[in-house]
């Protein structure tokens, strides 16, 4: 393994039954990915987020391959997600739903076994009176902010949460959590306000276990572990850390298409609102994939596409369905109808891709599409 993710198809890289092009995710990256950051936070375990469907790699085929790695903890955004996830794990994982507990979410949590994340008084007190109404003890945790201003309990209601403890009561805390706003940046003083604030906390809730890593905490040091850590975009390959070299193993290759080739010559325009005008005689290739595929506008006239090494740059606007690219670098004949070129892959990673579009690795993964033939390996 030269930590690539091979085409794997037969024929010289074309396309089969008409496919616009394939995603491949590559399992096995993605065991070696958990591996290295089960190490990374040792002796604390690595939970993996898999909400909005993992990334848009498939939250059944992650799940299932993390649990036969050893991972019990999973998370996702929203009751849905953990209701379409649960069957696809063992009985013994842990679903975890980060978004709280939605009005009307508690017998469906109770009775499958999902667990909320518990972001206000009044979610504890529903999961509460729900455990009562049952008679049993049900599973939860809890999460603080501190200092992102997006979920968990405010500052103003701790006191209230500690007399609820102190009575006792029939709701579970399996661990305390919080999350980090910008632990990307190594510099960020948010990080140690943020740690500042999670050690404040831990103390005034001693007794529990804590979550506070995401994959950028986990690179953070050890101060940031906690029992559970969290990570999302480094179990599939983005970069945890900006601005340092990435650390993880690619596991999503996306080769697409090529529907149409031609010839223009110099002056002629391409694309809506004829943005690019060719300065000289150029060959053209448009490949089938657009912004619909979540390959997104702003790439128009910046990103660019691999095929052999060469790097074949975007010309005029990503339409919805498909891009054009100037393969003129190439020989005559190298790409024609069918040929698949790479979009991420060796070339192309997803950060350099995010980068071109303005947006981030997460964006990219997530709007990914289901347009794609999916490859699992
Ligand atoms: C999304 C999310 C994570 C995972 O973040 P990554 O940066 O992808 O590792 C962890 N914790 C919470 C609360 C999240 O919302």
């Amino acid at each position: 393994m030269d930590g690539t993710i091979q085409a794997g198809r037969q024929g010289g890289s074309t396309v089969r039954g008409g496919a616009s092009g394939y995603l491949t995710v590559d399992l096995a990256a993605l065991a070696r990915n958990y591996e290295k950051l089960s190490g990374e936070v040792a002796p604390a375990r690595a939970a993996a987020v898999v909400k909005a469907d993992a990334y848009g790699l498939g939250a059944g085929q992650v799940g299932a391959k993390l649990h036969a790695q050893g991972c019990r903890d999973f998370f996702v955004a929203q009751f849905v997600e953990a209701v379409r996830l649960r069957p696809h794990l063992p009985g013994d994982a842990q679903i975890f739903v980060l978004n709280g507990l939605q009005p009307g979410n508690e017998p469906g949590c109770a009775q499958q076994g999902i667990i909320p994340v518990i972001n206000s008084m009044e979610q504890w007190q529903r999961w509460s009176a729900m455990a009562q109404a049952l008679g049993r003890a049900l599973p939860g945790v809890l999460q603080f902010d501190t200092g992102m201003s997006r979920l968990g309990l405010p500052q103003e209601e701790r006191a209230a949460l500690a007399a609820a403890l102190r009575v006792g009561g029939m709701v579970d805390v399996l661990f305390i959590m919080s999350h980090l706003a910008s632990a990307d940046d190594v510099e960020s003083e948010q990080n140690l306000s943020q740690l500042a604030e999670m050690t404040r906390i831990a103390r005034q809730f001693s007794g529990f276990d804590v979550s506070f890593a995401n994959s950028g905490g986990i690179f953070l040091g050890g101060d940031y572990h906690g029992v559970v850590a969290r990570p999302g975009i480094a179990l599939y390959g983005g970069a945890p850390t900006a601005g340092v070299p990435n650390p993880m193993e690619p596991v999503v290759r996306l080769d697409v298409a090529v529907v149409q080739t031609r010839t223009v010559p110099a002056g002629a325009r391409v694309g809506y609102s004829g943005t690019h005008v060719a300065a000289f005689e150029t060959r053209l290739a448009t490949i089938a994939a657009g912004y619909a595929d979540g390959l997104p506008r702003s790439l128009s006239g910046k990103g660019a596409v691999y095929c052999d090494g060469v790097r074949l740059p975007i010309v005029g606007r990503v339409s919805m369905d498909s891009i054009t690219i100037d393969i003129t670098g190439l020989p005559a004949d190298r790409l024609t109808l069918g040929s698949l070129v790479e979009v991420l892959g060796p070339h192309q990673s997803l950060d350099d891709l995010a980068r071109d579009a303005g947006t981030i690795s997460y964006e990219i993964l997530t709007g990914l599409g289901h347009r794609y033939e999916r490859q699992y390996r």
